[in-house]
């Protein structure tokens, strides 16, 4: 059998799909197609021929992963040549329950559903995608890799809020953390890149992309993440808050009248930098802070504060820091956040480089040589961490 593992994240309208070898984390292959259930639906496939679009109406997240299947067939490479070695999901929360990857079966399935309540938005969209590939590729082991898992290491005092002990014990009320995929790849990446093995190392995680995450990693365990009960909590986000006095949701509901359900989309949908400034894409905000846009400006400042914070706060958690490690498309791309939220942390053995850091070369360290915490670039790549950890459950239950 090969080592190829179709990944499948699935969302309310939409459904990504990624084809990649295990071992390698080639992608052999991936698409997106998006406005599921619209009049205009959009397919993107990516594959040995270039890339291909079009825009037929695609009604249901079963004629999605049909299509999806179709452009295989029709521009490759195929997957009956491949033979894949199983379908690995994202599932966004598994509650307390999952802390590794597990084998989609119908007991899976039902004990997925009975966390929809913790993940509204996105667990319905994640069982969705599993139902519809399990009826397409019934004979191929099916994975569930829960966003949550890595975090699942956090100890008591980090995962509970101080409310009333009830609210966990009879509604699962406390801290999950998110983006645990690509965390946990991260942290495994910077530490060879240390030269060091994962469990000797403590790092300082900072996933910032469209959601944005940080983590405290010691020894390759998550013991502490910036996300709580749901992504809401924690940094500055394209459209998400992150952390706010919570006695603002009453504040809005008694003087304003909304509705817990505005609310809640207010600070999920039109909160974070496009709240402040109008514009959720980082590229596009930065052009405008380097016109001159003030309320750009104070985004940004919000937002490379609250990293920093962060920073400090997990330091301290930790008590020493081998590397803090930038990811996802922010983290990534832009210099100009790397700089100002680690800016003024020498006391605490941070020094950024600041040439290395405008151009990150291969190794991504972006710190200078005498620096004691080392500052890392590192893509992150959250299908492959899937396909790994599929395989891996594959494998251990054939041996
Ligand atoms: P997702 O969370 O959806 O996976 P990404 O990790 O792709 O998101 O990050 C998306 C964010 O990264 C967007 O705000 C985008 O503008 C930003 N980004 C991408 N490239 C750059 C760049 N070169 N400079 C600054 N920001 C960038």
């Amino acid at each position: 059998m090969s080592d190829h593992v179709l990944v499948i994240n699935a969302g309310s309208s939409s459904l990504k799909y990624s084809l990649i070898h295990a071992g390698s984390g080639e992608a052999a292959a991936d698409g997106l197609i998006e406005r599921i259930g619209e009049s205009e639906s959009h397919q993107k496939h990516r594959g040995p021929d270039g890339e291909t679009e079009s825009s037929d109406p695609i009604a249901s997240h079963e004629d999605a992963l049909r299509a999806a299947l179709d452009a295989f067939e029709k521009h490759g490479p195929s997957l009956d040549d491949l033979e894949l070695a199983a379908v690995g999901h994202r599932v966004v929360h598994g509650g307390s329950k999952f802390s590794a990857p597990v084998l989609i079966d119908d007991a899976l399935v039902a004990e997925v559903t009975e966390l929809v309540p913790l993940a509204p938005l996105h667990n319905p969209a994640n069982l969705e995608g599993i139902k519809v590939a399990r009826r397409l590729f019934p004979d191929l082991p099916q994975v569930a890799v829960f966003d949550t898992a890595f975090h699942q290491t956090l100890p008591p005092h980090a995962y509970t809020y101080a409310v009333p002990a009830e609210w966990l014990e009879e509604h699962g009320i406390r801290r999950y953390g998110f983006h645990g995929t690509s965390h946990s790849f991260v942290a495994e990446q910077a530490a060879q890149r240390l030269n060091r093995e994962l469990a000797d190392v403590n790092l300082i995680v900072l996933h910032l992309g469209n959601g944005c995450s940080a983590s405290a990693v010691q020894g390759g365990r998550s013991v502490e993440t910036s996300m709580g009960m749901t992504p809401l909590e924690g940094l500055v986000m394209g459209t998400r808050s992150g952390d706010l006095d919570p006695a603002i949701h009453g504040h809005l509901a008694r003087e304003l009248g909304w509705s817990i359900d505005e609310i809640d989309k207010a600070l999920n949908a039109k909160s974070g930098l496009k709240g402040l400034a109008g514009e959720n894409d980082f590229r596009e905000l930065s052009r405008r802070r380097d016109a001159g846009d003030e309320k750009a400006q104070l985004a940004f400042d919000v937002y490379c504060h609250r990293i920093k914070k962060y920073v400090g706060a997990y330091y301290a958690v930790l008590g020493t820091v081998d590397a803090i490690v930038f990811t996802a498309g922010v983290g990534q791309h832009s210099a100009d956040v790397r700089s100002a939220a680690l800016q003024g942390l020498e006391r605490l053995g941070i020094r950024l480089d600041p040439v290395r850091n405008a151009d990150p070369a291969e190794d991504g360290v972006v710190s200078t040589g005498d620096s004691d915490v080392a500052v890392l670039v590192i893509p992150t790549n959250e299908e492959w961490e899937i396909a790994r950890q599929a395989v891996a459950l594959v494998d251990q239950r054939e041996e």
